[in-house]
């Protein structure tokens, strides 16, 4: 079985998407600066100092967004920019937009195009957060196409200034909305296309699982997590991030969980056989959808049973989203599966909504503290404290704390310092085949004898 691999080719569904998104922000962020520095100048001459800060804080703004799109904080690049975008429309409206008998409103168009960009951003969003910002840029839109509002009366512009602002508009923002639509059904082609390419790569067998390996600070390991890839006959190997949300979302995550599942415990018994392999426990992620299925409880068993794997064995990651809807029924479920002997894990802890509350109340085993506060864990004063917290609640719970996307010493170091003894990341290894897997357990358990 080949190693994996990041995407051989940038033509992944997710990849293009995520590019799209990349463009849009590192445009937006250049538009604001431009167009800040642009007015600035402009009201410079006019002494216009009020303006001018409000340009000057445009693009402040401007470059925050690049820095954020730049540090990967995608998400909140793309709310600054929509906030941004949407001020600045209001204001533009209000304050020198005011319509005329010859000249008629037309800065509001732009809030059609932010909606549209809006559903395409947030595609994988939850639809609450989707609908609300397409919905509040239609509202706004629908008010300042229907009335004559002003917040500066007395201050019109020349008639001539506007008609010849209308046609800009008007041209540039139907442009715009044209563009985007027309990337829209591109993106809903490709996913249809991705979606039937799913359904039948599992029936041709593309998919297989990868073992990253779990060690403690003393280089002992303990165990692994299975991680799915996909080996894609015409895009390559396209990674989890790009197919799960559209399995997700199809419903596909449940046949394709259910073959996780079978294979990891499949694995596991086979590994019960090997010398050194028998006490190494396997974490397998289980999606939102697959667990909140009635039946899941009844799955796990079967394939336990199934395949003679040992249940103390195997841990399921649960992210906190899985937890939020009916608190009972979870609680039920993982005692169920606890009597069984299968362990639990809380998967990217820190990134969603915890409750203390019911953190206290689940029968979990371990806390993953999240890539991405272990990043920077060592420059980011914010993400260190988010780790020695979910480190000090593991202690509290009687939790153990593993962090995941250990990538350097220092990281150990400091982890381990803070009382965290248990790792997975590139520092030890890569997700790897199982023979690789089972050479890497060899080759730790020969070096520490
Ligand atoms: P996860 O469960 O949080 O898995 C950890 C991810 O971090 C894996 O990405 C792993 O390859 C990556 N990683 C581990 N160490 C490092 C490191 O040192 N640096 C960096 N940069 N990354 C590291 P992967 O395999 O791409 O999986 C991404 C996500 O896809 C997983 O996050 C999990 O949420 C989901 N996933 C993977 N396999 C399955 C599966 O079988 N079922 C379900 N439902 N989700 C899965
Ligand atoms: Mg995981
Ligand atoms: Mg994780």
């Amino acid at each position: 079985m080949p190693t994996p691999h990041r995407p051989s080719t940038p033509k992944a569904q997710g990849e293009l998407h995520h590019r799209r998104i990349q463009v849009t922000l590192w445009t937006g962020s250049a538009l604001l600066v431009v167009l800040g520095i642009g007015w600035a100048l402009f009201f410079v001459g006019k002494g216009a100092w009020p303006i001018v800060a409000v340009d000057v804080a445009l693009v402040a703004v401007g470059v925050l967004i690049g820095a954020l799109t730049r540090f990967r904080r995608t998400r909140a690049a793309f709310f600054l920019l929509t906030g941004t975008i949407w001020l600045v429309i209001c204001g533009i409206s209000l304050i020198l937009d005011v319509p005329s008998v010859q000249a008629p409103r037309s800065t509001h168009l732009f809030l059609l195009l932010l909606a549209v960009i809006s559903l395409l951003f947030l595609r994988d969003d939850r639809a609450v957060l989707r609908l609300g910002i397409t919905g509040i840029c239609l509202v706004t839109f629908v008010v300042l196409a229907s009335t004559t509002w002003s917040l500066t009366p007395d201050y019109v512009l020349p008639d001539s200034l506007r008609i010849w602002g209308s046609w800009v508009n008007s041209g540039s923002s139907a442009i715009g909305i044209y563009v985007v639509l027309h990337v829209m059904v591109a993106d809903f082609a490709e996913q249809s296309s991705l979606e039937a390419d799913l359904e039948r790569g599992l029936a041709h067998g593309e998919f297989f699982l990868v073992y990253q390996p779990q060690v403690t600070s003393a280089g002992q390991v303990t165990g692994s997590e299975a991680l799915l890839r996909w080996r894609h006959p015409k895009l390559g190997m396209v990674p989890p991030e790009h197919f799960i949300a559209l399995a997700e979302r199809t419903g596909q995550i449940l046949p394709l969980g259910s073959w996780v599942l079978e294979v990891a415990c499949t694995q596991l018994k086979s590994w019960s056989a090997m010398a050194g392999m028998q006490v190494l426990t396997l974490s397998v992620n289980v999606s939102v959808h697959q667990f909140c299925q009635p039946d899941f409880v009844a799955h796990v068993a079967d394939a336990l049973q199934r395949t003679g794997a040992q249940a103390h064995l195997l841990k399921l990651e649960l992210t906190e989203s899985s937890l939020v809807d009916d608190m009972e029924d979870v609680i039920t479920k993982m005692q169920q599966l606890k009597l069984l002997g299968v362990g639990f894990s809380l998967d990217d802890f820190g990134t969603g909504y915890s409750s203390l509350n019911y953190l206290k109340r689940l029968p979990l085993d371990q806390l993953k503290i999240d890539q991405s506060f272990v990043r920077d864990i060592l420059t980011d004063s914010n993400d260190a404290a988010i780790a020695r917290m979910i480190i000090g609640l593991g202690d509290s719970l009687q939790f153990t704390v593993i962090a995941e996307g250990v990538e350097t010493p220092g990281q150990r170091e400091f982890l381990i310092r803070h009382g965290c003894h248990r790792f997975q990341g590139y520092l030890f290894s890569k997700p790897i085949s199982p023979e690789a897997y089972e050479q890497f357990v060899r080759a730790t358990a020969e070096r520490s004898v």
